[in-house]
């Protein structure tokens, strides 16, 4: 019998290797092992098993790594479809579905030394008193570890040794599991009665869970392996997009659907952003399962557990033990099989795409994933992205509604305070309005607290001279660095360098010593409302302020308590927390995002503002939103303030049709980067006539003129009339650690055919030493 091995180093090639006597039986697809390469060793995961292969002289693999295959055949072929559709080498995308801890060589579990009591017959012997008061002890529990016994008792290990001796106990090494909380303690809930949209909702995911979809078993089984890649967005009924505004019971819905799964004998994945996986949310989920007849284990998967957890909750997993896993974006390719049930809580967030490759969107591969295994998808946010709303609207997905909150509260008063009037009273800009002042002062007096919201951390976020006009920027960076106060040191945000501030102007030929900051962050309103409400209990949270692991729990403990009184954040706060005594949000300046080069610039405004709001209001008292703005009739803002997400979506989705962005098309991103811009740039221009030649019939868009067609060229090899080619252009973060980056965006409806085009075109191209060519397909980070 013959393997075929994708390689760890990547190559984009399989190789073949004979499976040697010793190993028979035991090779499945799937499995990892190690063979030779050349005069190395490497690592790779077997994809197929054949007969036969066409080269001779095979040499055999080596070992193999565990004893159950990692990678699930189903796990397998999603990796290939993210390959192919991520324009990506395919040993990259089966790098990314293991977890680093799970494919390492050796052994990843934690073994210690445990005692057992064994069976014994006749009587038990006569035994000292200090050694019968511990053969009680173990006696009672059968089995302990070893260091907990010593702890407990305040022996040595001598002493259990003489009862080991007397045939009594036995130690042993064995597993011993991590749980990351072993520590928390969950009292078991049971599911709520529903309202009528709650119910309904349900209801069609429940079908959808039951039916043996026979459409989705007919275009899967005849699939070849080798078929190529379909777009995620073909037609299929079992995609739910969720639409229940904060608070309206999205989470209870998700608990009983996969209880429904369960039920059905099959396990669910919950993928939840990084930001929003709390203690609080996980516990939501244990408590549900954690006894009673579907009880089972569920499993998390997130960056702030010990290696040694993650390899615990994993096999978990992997062995069929916790049927249900929540985690951020990797956790799609947790091995839970036969998989009944995906839910992507907070589907709009971006921080479901990865930022390197493989430069998947989880949402993405989610859907995927679920018409792989026949598994529904419910998609649920608050503030849906404008794709899966369309999906909708054209029928790919189904659409569930929670138009209200489950306990009737009203939606928080939105006012929107206009700052450049308040400027214009004030000589220059407050960082409070009167208005929000005002606001605060009542919540103080009212012992009622407040979250006040700036997406930008540090004290000012310039250093800028009045006379010439000079800014303090990176050194590696196209941006401005920001100042912070604290710690007296100018810090740029995308690279991490820091410097000394300067006394003086920087520029020589000005050397003005009244170099002025400006710009307001997260620590300079901190500070400004010590000096206006010198009496208020302030926190702040952002990166800055949250650098160990319990930090956040603590911060947000206290403020539950009652501890603190206003609390000053970045994103960090803007997202599922639910205090009931919160009845003001004040968001300080709401178009920082809107002005950003980005065409999602206001949905996701929209998005923030509306997430931000729900923080208002969650208790018994109606809240309260202040929106500081200078641009306060802007169409996002005004949508936000009447929570009206169908007004925002129409008007934003003709702005998209009239310029052909998403949800009219998929876009590929193509950024080169290099420390020589000349070089990057003639690349760049390089790369676009290549395009155009392998896209004749292509649309072009320089930065400057409209679109116009491309010259029709002979020996077309183009399926996609309908790409439109925009750039090359500098990128909007035209230098970002000493790379200097050009970019070129192709828009087009049929991204898996341009995918396999731009597959060939990578691997021909010949580009400069020092310039590297990055595919990004379906970006979200435009910059
Ligand atoms: P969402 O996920 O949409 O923000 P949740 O599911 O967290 O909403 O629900 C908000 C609150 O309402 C939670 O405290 C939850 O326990 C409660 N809740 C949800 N559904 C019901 C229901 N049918 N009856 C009573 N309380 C409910
Ligand atoms: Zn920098």
């Amino acid at each position: 019998m013959i393997a075929r091995v994708s390689l760890e180093i990547a190559l984009r090639k399989e190789f073949d290797y004979l499976i040697p006597p010793g190993l028979a039986g035991q090779v499945d697809v799937g499995s990892r092992v190690q063979v030779p390469f050349g005069a190395r060793k490497v690592m790779g995961c077997v994809t197929a098993l054949a007969e036969e292969s066409a080269h001779a002289k095979l040499k055999p693999i080596i070992k193999i790594i565990g004893t159950q295959t990692l990678v699930t055949p189903k796990v397998l072929k999603l990796a290939r479809w993210i390959a192919d559709y991520y324009c990506c080498a395919p040993e990259i995308a089966l790098k990314s579905v293991l977890p680093e801890v799970v494919r390492k060589e050796q052994s990843g579990w934690r073994e210690r030394l445990f005692v057992r009591a064994l069976p014994f017959a006749g009587e038990l012997p006569r035994l000292p008193k200090r050694q019968l008061e511990i053969w009680n002890i173990i006696e009672e529990r059968r089995e302990m570890p070893l260091q907990e016994l010593l702890e407990l008792t305040e022996t040595t290990a001598s002493t259990i040794r003489r009862l080991e001796d007397k045939g009594l106990v036995e130690i042993s090494r064995q597993i011993s599991e991590r749980d990351p909380y072993a520590r928390e303690h969950i009292l078991p809930t049971q599911p709520l009665p529903l309202n009528a949209a709650q119910a309904q909702s349900l209801e069609k995911i429940k079908d959808a869970i039951t039916k043996k979809n026979d459409e989705f078993q007919m275009t899967n089984g005849n699939e070849r392996p080798s078929a190529p890649p379909s777009s995620p967005f073909v037609i299929r009924h079992s995609t739910f997009l969720l639409h229940g505004v904060t608070g309206s019971g999205k989470t209870e819905v998700y608990l009983q659907a996969i209880a429904h799964a369960l039920e059905e004998g099959k396990g669910a994945i919950v993928l939840v952003p990084e930001i929003s996986l709390t203690p609080q949310t996980v516990e939501r989920f244990k408590a549900r399962f954690s006894s009673g007849k579907l009880q089972t284990l569920v499993a998390v998967l997130h960056s702030h557990l010990s290696a040694g957890e993650r390899h615990d909750e994993w096999h978990k997993i992997r062995q069929g033990r916790a049927r249900i896993v929540i985690g951020a974006r990797s956790a799609i390719f947790a091995p839970v099989d036969p998989l009944g049930l995906i839910i992507v809580d907070e589907e709009h967030e971006h921080t479901y795409k990865q930022e390197e490759a493989p430069r998947y969107h989880a949402r993405d591969v989610a859907i995927m994933r679920g018409q792989m295994e026949s598994a529904p998808v419910v998609l649920g946010s608050a503030t849906p992205s404008l794709e899966s709303y369309y999906n909708c609207t054209i029928g790919k997905y189904t659409l569930l509604e929670l138009p209200e909150r489950v306990d009737e509260q009203k939606m928080p008063q939105v006012r929107v305070v206009d700052m450049r009037q308040a400027a214009r009273q004030e000589k220059g800009t407050p960082i409070f309005s009167p208005r929000l002042k005002e606001a605060i002062t009542q919540r103080l007096e009212t012992g009622q607290q407040t979250i006040l919201f700036l997406n930008r951390r540090g004290y000012s976020t310039s250093l800028q001279c009045p006379k010439c006009g000079y800014v303090c920027g990176c050194p590696n960076c196209s941006i401005s660095l920001t100042y912070h106060r604290m710690e007296q040191k100018l810090a740029c945000h995308i690279c991490g360098h820091s410097e000394q501030v300067p006394a003086i102007c920087p520029n020589e030929s000005c050397k003005n010593p009244a170099i002025r900051f400006a710009g307001t962050g997260t620590q300079k309103v901190e500070d400004t409302l010590a000096r206006l409400f010198p009496n208020a209990r302030v926190k702040r949270m952002d990166a800055d302020t949250m650098k160990r692991k319990d930090d956040y729990r603590k911060i947000l403990g206290d403020f539950r308590a009652g501890k603190i009184d206003i609390l000053v954040g970045t994103q960090m706060i803007a997202k599922g927390l639910h205090f009931p005594n919160v009845t003001l949000v004040g968001i300080i300046f709401a178009d920082l995002a809107l002005h950003q080069p980005d065409f999602r610039a206001g949905e996701r405004t929209f998005q923030l503002l509306t997430q931000v709001a729900g923080r208002a209001g969650r208790g018994d008292i109606e809240g309260e939103v202040v929106v500081q703005a200078f641009t306060p009739f802007h169409p996002a803002i005004q949508f936000a303030r009447r929570h009206d997400f169908n007004g925002f979506y129409e008007q934003e989705m003709e702005f998209r049709g009239q310029l052909k962005y998403p949800p009219f098309s998929r876009v590929a991103l193509l950024t080169l980067k290099g420390r020589n811009e000349e070089k990057v740039k003639f690349s760049a221009e390089h790369l676009k006539r290549e395009l155009e030649k392998t896209f004749p019939e292509s649309k072009v868009q320089s930065p400057k003129s409209k679109v116009h067609s491309a010259k029709a060229g002979l020996g077309s090899r183009s399926r996609s009339s309908d790409l439109i080619i925009s750039g090359p252009a500098p990128a909007p973060l035209l230098r970002a650690e000493t790379f200097y980056r050009h970019q070129i965006m192709l828009r087009t409806q049929r991204m898996s055919a341009l995918s396999r085009e731009l597959a060939k075109i990578l691997q021909e191209i010949v580009l400069p030493e020092d310039v590297s060519l990055a595919v990004d397909i379906d970006p979200v980070d435009l910059t």
